[in-house]
């Protein structure tokens, strides 16, 4: 494939625009060549500047469930665009958002809106902390939770990606109050927390971890986490930024049954326009300003252009309950990919949750970050290249989710099966 215009916007952009991104990951950093510009795309499918047509499983990074262009979320978007776009004041549209969200999640009493999943998990912690008058959080080794400076302590995603554990810039009188536990084992929080009784406000994790590969939580984990943080009456925050509509329409927490204290939000809830919220218990979202003590605003919060969008994509999702089909889905490209693995006599093992999957270049078994590390990211990046010049559009970093849309045909599933198997051979004299 030709990627000329790619390379040519790239330049420029590296003029003007730090790394020539507004986000880490996409500058493909880590899998060796340039990114690609893209510049329209239709249900599976986006397009690069030079013309290329690729089978996309990035999915705007977790947004497009239905898939890009989806015609109710577009027309929902042009609808509210001819009527207005921003007030700075309240309008029905954000009560209709909430009701829904509190409709689909029995653990949201209340829901506040803003405007990025960082700013969603950076306004709970606050929120927690001032309704336990409590200091320390509890975070997870290779769990990310947004670029707030309280979680970029050993963080997944970019920071992991880009070898970042810890960001200069953090101050260590905000670091001190992070604490890192090890994703899948109780035995670490119960550790922490007898080192610090008393201290810890809340515990926040990703119940199904997405952001160094997929992770998903050992049978007991996150009831565990539950029964602690009602001991301990520390609060139990759920980021759902990615996992949340995507995994069932009420997230993980109605897939494994387990009802956190505050919940996070960002990604589905905004069907591709920037949308974040966090909500909970009743009694802990009435400490919020007006009505309490813990500060927390939003010139864009509530947009209604954000909140039209959000709306078409999750009425879809009630309505029309993808979730059978994405199970279906998802589980074929994982056999088939397993079936590929098996063929090439390749080190390699997957997870799956739904419709999030991820391929590792390790023969460990994944459980955590440590294990999650052990992976070849130089296999991947190679497996990456070969993916893109077969047309299939992977995110950029071993670390990172792979999503099927509802927009997926088997047909397209039919290619990547195919692509993947010859670029798992083409691995192969390099990883064994
Ligand atoms: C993407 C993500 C975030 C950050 O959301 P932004 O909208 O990128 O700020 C937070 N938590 C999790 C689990 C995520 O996947």
């Amino acid at each position: 494939m030709n990627y000329n215009n790619s390379h040519a916007l790239f330049e420029r952009a590296r003029r003007s625009i730090p790394g020539g991104v507004n986000s880490p990951v996409r500058a493909f950093k880590s899998v060796g060549i340039d990114p690609l510009f893209l510049t329209h795309s239709e249900g599976a499918y986006v397009w690069d500047a030079d013309g290329n047509r690729f089978i996309d499983y990035v999915g705007s990074w977790g947004p497009l469930i239905l898939g890009h262009s989806h015609p109710k979320v577009i027309e929902a978007i042009i609808k509210q665009a001819s009527i207005a776009t921003s007030f700075g004041a309240p309008t029905e549209l954000e009560i209709e958002l909430a009701e829904l969200v509190i409709s689909i999640m029995p653990s949201i009493e209340m829901l506040r809106m803003v405007s990025s999943g960082t700013e969603a998990t950076m306004s709970a912690i606050r929120l927690a902390r001032g309704y336990t008058g409590r200091e320390k959080i509890i975070k997870f080794e290779g769990c990310y939770h947004g670029h707030g400076d309280s979680f970029l302590i050993k963080a997944g995603s970019g920071a992991l990606t880009l070898g970042s554990p810890n960001s200069p810039g953090v101050t260590v009188g905000t670091a001190k109050d992070t604490l890192n536990a090890r994703y899948n084992d109780l035995v670490s929080v119960e550790n922490l927390i007898s080192a610090n009784r008393g201290e810890i406000a809340a515990i926040i994790v990703e119940p199904i971890a997405g952001n160094v590969g997929v992770v998903p939580p050992k049978p007991g984990f996150l009831q565990g986490l539950r029964q602690i943080c009602d001991r301990e009456k520390i609060v139990l925050i759920f980021d759902e930024v990615m996992t949340g509509f995507r995994v069932a329409l009420g997230g993980a927490q109605e897939l494994y049954g387990v009802r956190p204290d505050l919940t996070t939000l960002g990604k589905i809830i905004g069907g591709g326009l920037p949308v974040g919220a966090f909500g909970g218990k009743r009694e802990i979202m009435e400490m919020l300003s007006p009505i309490g003590p813990v500060y927390q605003a939003g010139t864009l919060s509530g947009n209604p252009l954000a909140m039209a969008a959000g709306l078409a994509t999750l009425r879809t999702l009630r309505d029309e309950n993808p979730y059978a089909e994405l199970e279906r889905k998802s589980a074929y490209l994982e056999n088939c990919i397993a079936e590929n693995i098996r063929s090439a006599n390749i080190k390699a093992t997957q997870t799956r949750v739904g419709s999030m999957l991820c391929l590792f270049f390790t023969d460990q078994e994944v459980t955590d970050y440590e294990s999650a590390i052990t992976s070849d990211t130089k296999a991947f990046a190679k497996y990456f290249r070969a993916m893109l010049e077969d047309g299939i559009y992977l995110a950029p970093s071993q670390f990172e989710a792979m999503f099927v849309s509802a927009a997926h045909s088997d047909e397209d599933l039919e290619r990547t099966v195919k692509a993947n198997r010859k670029s798992l051979t083409e691995v192969t004299g390099l990883h064994q």
